[in-house]
Order: structure tokens, then C-alpha cells, then sequence
């Protein structure tokens, strides 16, 4: 069973999450922490809690979720993955930072997930379910036996992700919402990128951007 913890990071509040099961081995998800305290916070977790990380996963390549990213792939030895579609974004972090009045360093290049392919660890799986339109490449982590959905910046509890930055597109955004996520059970658990949990049920009843 997947255990999942969230921290809150950067000056943009990602929300970065580790997930585990009783092998104790992890994946993390968006780490974008920007300073040393924050990489304290969640490097002395994992190690608390005696995870061995096998993978470092982004959900999507705006500058916000690729803070920690450099940090996570020097701690733990390990490249992050990302859609193809954003791969791009990676080499114009720094860029894209600047134009939002923050500095921070390129990230390290990441390497791009293979379509269909499956993330595991320990006894759980993760797939990824692509949705593009808040980004190129955004993706969405579903692990189908914990009925957990890591869902980055594609939906929030009450809202979804913008679509007025390069590669964003509203129609694409809700329908690839509609078609790919709505179609999860009542129960599963979403984790978004910034703010508060919710459920597929939750947003399918009350969700104003998808009625
Ligand atoms: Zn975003």
C-alpha cells in the first residue's frame, strides 16, 4: 500500500510529494525545493523514514516544478523523468523564472518518459496518464490498486490549470480532463501541484470548469 507525504516548496508553494510502500522504496514527485532548508526538510524525511528513492518524477516542465530538481538528481544519484513533451522547458527554466521575477539555475537535463511504460517501486506500480493543455507534456501519476492520482497543475480542487502560458490550451485541457481523468473511480484521491486534496468524485460533481 502506498503511503504518501506532502511538503509545500518554493516561493510559488509546489507542492512536492514522496511516495512509498512497505519495501520503503520511494519515487518523488515535483521535489521543488529552493534552499537549503527546504531540501533539509526533505531529504532528513526520507531519510527518517529509511526510504531508498528509486525514482525522481515531474509532472509537467514549468520552471515552479523543476526547482528541486537539480538537488534531488545530486542527493540520490538519480536523472529526472518527464513527458517528451515538456522536455523542452527543462533547458528554458531559468528563462521562464525570470519573466516571473525569480532566479534559479537551469536544472540538470531530465530524461523523458517512455509512452506506456510503468513506474515501479517496491510492490506498487504508477502510470502515467498524459494531458496536455495546461502544458505540452503534462502528466498525470495514477497508481489503479491505491486509487491515488498525482496530478500536477492539469486540476485543482474546485479549478483547473491555467492555459495562458506557451503550450497551454483551455478546450484541450478540459476535454483531455474529461476523457482521461473523470473516468476514474468516485474514490480516487487527487493530488494536485498547489493547494488542498480532492477526489475524481468531488470534481465530477462540483468542479464549475467541468460541468
Ligand atoms: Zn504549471
Amino acid at each position: 500500500m502506498i503511503n504518501i507525504k506532502k511538503f509545500t516548496f518554493n516561493p510559488v508553494g509546489v507542492n512536492a510529494y514522496v511516495l512509498w510502500d512497505e519495501v520503503k522504496e520511494a519515487v518523488v514527485i515535483d521535489p521543488a525545493c529552493s534552499n537549503r532548508s527546504e531540501e533539509a526538510v526533505l531529504s532528513r524525511f526520507v531519510e527518517e523514514q529509511g526510504l531508498n528513492v528509486v525514482q525522481l518524477l515531474n509532472t509537467h516542465g514549468h520552471f515552479d516544478h523543476l526547482m528541486g530538481n537539480s538537488f534531488a538528481e545530486t542527493k540520490w544519484g538519480l536523472k529526472c523523468r518527464i513527458h517528451p513533451g515538456d522536455l523542452p522547458m527543462v533547458s528554458q527554466a531559468k528563462q521562464h523564472a525570470m519573466f516571473f521575477g525569480i532566479s534559479m539555475a537551469n536544472p540538470a537535463e531530465a530524461v523523458a518518459l517512455v509512452p506506456g511504460e510503468e513506474i515501479t517501486f517496491g510492490r506498487s506500480v504508477l502510470k502515467f496518464i498524459h494531458v496536455p493543455g495546461h502544458s505540452a507534456g503534462g502528466v498525470a501519476y495514477y497508481s489503479e490498486a491505491d486509487h491515488l492520482l498525482v496530478v500536477g497543475d492539469i486540476l485543482f480542487e474546485g479549478s483547473v490549470g491555467r492555459t495562458d502560458l506557451p503550450g497551454g490550451n483551455h478546450a484541450q485541457l478540459i476535454s483531455g480532463i474529461k476523457e482521461k481523468l473523470m473516468v476514474l473511480a468516485d474514490g480516487v484521491r487527487v493530488y494536485p501541484g498547489h493547494g488542498g486534496d480532492t477526489t475524481i468524485g468531488r470534481e465530477r460533481r462540483s468542479n464549475p470548469f467541468l460541468q
